[in-house]
């Protein structure tokens, strides 16, 4: 398997730490809200690493963090008068909703930023101890980024560069830095902020240093893969890369990836720029297995345009696969079993031909645009050969292939029911048609359809309201 590297800029081939085992750590969200469709696009892709990796028969711990302590986490709390943990425990149990509506399998462990503080503060504390990193005056813990001989190995960038594009730029407040490039371990609380005790004043941790903490804490000092968005690789990745090797002395993560932005109107999606949709406002209009597939149409590091067009176009794709996957479970539930026919024999090798050429996609850096065109190639093989004539173990073959493959994509085979609002409302609307057109037998048949069903129905001013019995 290659993987690019960001650290080498190259594609390299996955040697792991411990041999069949993957340690991987992917930064979660910060959680003062819904989850935005941009967010989901690294949740939606490292869940599919997962389970390819799990697919070539490796054991893998994935840890993936929720960052909930936060200058918007605060801000959010603020402005509905109640505690930041209340906003961050209400968001993180609508992102795992989320998650769990775009079948992403929860990770191994998500842990938080405020259950960690203590394996933080021995962090800091050992920063400070080999002087990588210093006080300030008003107990702002500050890393020295000059201490650490690989700061901007990640980024490729170099510190005298990042140094002379600050030198025109005085931050107030941040005048006890040595560096502008320093940055914040642990800093004093403000009114009314949530803080925790600490050696060096009552306060809570800056961002960076949460997951350098839980990654060791939950997979070890080195890891194999380390991922998030591409806005992640300066500062906070090389950040974390700072804090956790000066402390090690070792690598901390072998592999580097990053995924390109999720765009709309080629700009990035984000909170900030206000241009975004979140994943539950597409999930009232799209089943989101749609948007799973419309993610992992295009390759994990190139970006990716959010359009209507390319919604719908993925919308056909997910029926075309689901259609194939009705008419092979129809045909196997029906099928005998009996020896293959010399063209069944002949699409048996085109099929493991074809998953070959998945395999190959996958193993080439995670590309699953083709790995998904590989299938759709599969989906038309089996149209095209799978009929009530076919042997039992032919159909069974492209069935089992199928789904294995869908399922390291994440694509469920089966059609997801309707929900019953949905099925309620569309038979109100047709009662309401059949009234009109003055079929008034349809009409009474829809409405003791609905009795049977536990609804009952009122003729108001504003319409007809339906309630459950
Ligand atoms: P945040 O909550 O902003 O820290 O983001 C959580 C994760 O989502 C990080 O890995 C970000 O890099 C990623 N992310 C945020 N916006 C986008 C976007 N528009 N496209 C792709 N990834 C994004
Ligand atoms: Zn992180």
């Amino acid at each position: 398997m290659k993987i690019f590297n960001t650290l080498t800029r190259y594609k390299e081939e996955f040697v792991p730490i411990e041999p069949g085992k993957v340690r991987m750590y992917v930064c979660g969200p910060t959680v003062y809200n819904f989850i935005h469709i941009g967010n989901a696009r690294p949740m939606i892709f490292f869940d599919t690493v997962r389970r390819y990796f799990e697919y070539k028969g490796y054991e893998v711990n994935f840890v993936s963090n929720f960052t909930d302590v936060d200058d918007k986490i605060i801000k959010a709390a603020a402005e509905e008068g109640v505690d930041s943990s209340e906003i961050s425990e209400r968001y993180i149990k609508e992102c795992k909703k989320d998650m769990a509506g775009m079948n992403i399998r929860p990770a191994t462990v998500h842990p938080q930023a405020t259950k960690e503080i203590p394996g933080m503060l021995d962090m800091i504390g050992e920063l400070l101890k080999t002087s990588h990193a210093y006080t300030a005056p008003d107990g702002t813990v500050y890393y020295r980024v000059r201490s650490f001989k690989g700061y901007g190995k990640l980024s490729h960038k170099n510190l005298d560069d990042l140094q002379s594009g600050f030198r025109t730029l005085k931050v107030t407040g941040e005048e006890a830095k040595e560096d502008p490039n320093d940055f914040v371990l642990w800093k004093p609380k403000k009114e009314g902020e949530p803080y925790w005790e600490s050696p060096w004043c009552q306060g809570r941790p800056g961002w960076h240093i949460e997951c350098s903490v839980m990654s060791k804490k939950y997979l070890g000092e080195q890891i194999d893969i380390h991922g998030g968005g591409e806005d992640l690789i300066f500062p906070h990745h090389e950040n974390e890369i700072a804090q956790s090797e000066a402390v090690s002395g070792k690598t901390f993560a072998n592999y580097w990836m990053h995924n390109a932005f999720l765009n709309i109107d080629n700009k990035k999606m984000s909170k900030s720029l206000g241009n975004f949709f979140t994943v539950r406002e597409i999930s009232e209009k799209y089943d989101l297995q749609v948007l799973r597939l419309f993610m992992l149409s295009a390759h994990y590091r190139s970006p990716l345009n959010f359009s209507a067009d390319l919604m719908e176009s993925s919308k056909a794709s997910l029926d075309r696969i689901l259609t194939c996957m009705e008419h092979l479970r129809d045909v196997l539930a029906k099928a005998e079993k009996k020896a293959l026919s010399a063209e069944e024999e002949k699409a048996l090798e085109e099929l493991d031909a074809l998953v070959k050429k998945y395999e190959d996609a996958m193993d080439d850096d995670f590309n699953t645009a083709d790995a998904i065109s590989a299938v759709f190639e599969i989906v038309k093989l089996a149209n095209s050969t799978v009929n009530e004539q076919s042997a039992k173990q032919f159909a069974a073959k492209m069935n089992e292939t199928l789904e294995k493959l869908l399922y390291v994509l994440g694509i469920l085979t089966e059609r997801k029911q309707e929900s019953l609002d949905a099925k309620v409302e569309a038979l109100i609307a047709e009662r309401q048609a059949a009234r009109k057109a003055k079929d008034f037998a349809r009409a009474d048949q829809i409405r003791n359809q609905l009795t049977e069903m536990g609804i009952i129905l009122k003729d108001t001013r504003e319409g007809v309201k339906w309630q459950r019995a």
